[in-house]
């Protein structure tokens, strides 16, 4: 199933939760179009789980409004309890019932719904469970467990579905596959998913749209690349990728740095310019460096190098050349850096 671009799945408009006095989610606003994944990313604490639990109708919003499919769900004078949104929840930890098999596990929440077997074969049959009805779920891997959570909350199809940190109980060799297997499925659905996450790999790779969230409120949305490659703050550059970040004084409209001189605005303040490292290239002619350190990744690896006025470098290049450190290099931009106000 297509994004339907014109068809609003959710709209939040001002929310705002606090636990014991303290706000923590604060004029959370944002759309989700139907059939789209939207990730929620941002740093532990900042609010991720609560804003997934106040869709879900298991926190209360002390403000603001929510739609689901257009129907009304917070209000001032409305509160949709969580069993009539129409939403499906992977929590965190599964939340299973380790000795009931499968099949009980996902039947568990479709008691009194008319048609439920059938609903049950199509989640396990979407999930790729069918031969596991009969398991026991302390018998399966951590992957099979994600699939099983995911078949429960799928079965009632219903209206969104919402994941949180889905594959962080996952060891590291097994997430990407997992990852893989749960885009596929939810693509097949073409459910309005929401996925929260503190992984920016995670939200880069699978999201149609990426929403950074820190201290409780939304501070950018966009594709993936909008993200990665223009970042609203520091504080987005820096959690969504490496990024270095080289400070100056703007002047006649322009910054000086040891990388270069760059268009800036306003004369007098301070500007930080944001070069990812795999915009640095090793070139004939450019800056003069010292190489410092040597990361290597196997598909590419990281040159820590250092200017000749002692500023500190990361260059992202591929794994076959080959420098050790205290050798001297020359750098060069392959893209015009971002320059952003320092405040920002
Ligand atoms: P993480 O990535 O670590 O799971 P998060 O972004 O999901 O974090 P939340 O779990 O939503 O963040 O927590 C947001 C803030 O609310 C934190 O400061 C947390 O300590 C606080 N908080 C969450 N749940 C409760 C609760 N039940 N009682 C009191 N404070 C809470």
């Amino acid at each position: 199933m297509n994004i339907k671009k014109d068809t609003l799945a959710l709209r939040a408009s001002g929310l705002c939760a606090s636990f014991d006095g303290i706000e923590v989610i604060s004029d959370l606003t944002f759309d989700v179009r139907e059939g789209e994944l939207l990730a929620i990313l941002g740093p532990s604490g900042c609010g991720k789980t609560t804003s997934l639990r106040l869709i879900a109708g298991f926190e209360l919003a002390t403000a603001g409004s929510l739609t689901i499919g257009g129907e009304s769900v917070i209000e001032s004078n409305n509160f949709r309890p969580p069993e009539k949104r129409g939403v499906g929840m992977v929590f965190q930890d599964y939340a299973l019932f380790p000795h009931m098999t499968v099949l009980e596990n996902i039947e568990y929440g479709l008691q009194g719904i008319e048609g439920q077997h059938q609903m049950t074969a199509q989640a396990l049959a979407m999930t790729n469970l069918t031969n596991f009805g009969d398991r026991r779920v302390h018998e399966l891997s951590g992957g099979e467990q994600q699939r099983v959570a995911l078949a429960r909350a799928i079965a009632p199809q219903p209206k969104l579905l919402l994941l949180d940190e889905p594959f962080s109980n996952l060891d590291p060799s097994l997430r990407s596959r997992v990852r893989e297997e749960l885009h596929d499925i939810v693509r097949q659905t073409g459910i309005t998913t929401i996925l929260v996450t503190h992984d920016q790999e995670e939200a880069l790779s699978i999201a149609d749209r990426v929403a950074f969230m820190t201290s409780g409120k939304i501070v950018q949305i966009g594709s993936p690349e909008e993200i990665y490659l223009q970042p609203a703050s520091i504080d987005v550059a820096v959690f969504i990728g490496e990024t270095n970040v080289l400070y100056g004084v703007v002047s006649n409209s322009s910054v000086d740095t040891p990388l270069g001189t760059f268009a800036a605005s306003d004369n007098g303040s301070i500007a930080a310019v944001l070069v990812r490292p795999e915009h640095l290239v090793l070139s004939k002619i450019g800056i003069p460096a010292t190489v410092t350190h040597r990361e290597y990744y196997g598909h590419d690896q990281i040159l820590r190098v250092q200017l000749d006025d002692t500023t500190l470098v990361r260059v992202r290049i591929d794994s076959r050349t080959h420098h050790l450190p205290g050798d001297r290099v020359m750098i060069s931009l392959s893209e015009a850096p971002l320059v952003l106000a320092a405040s920002g």
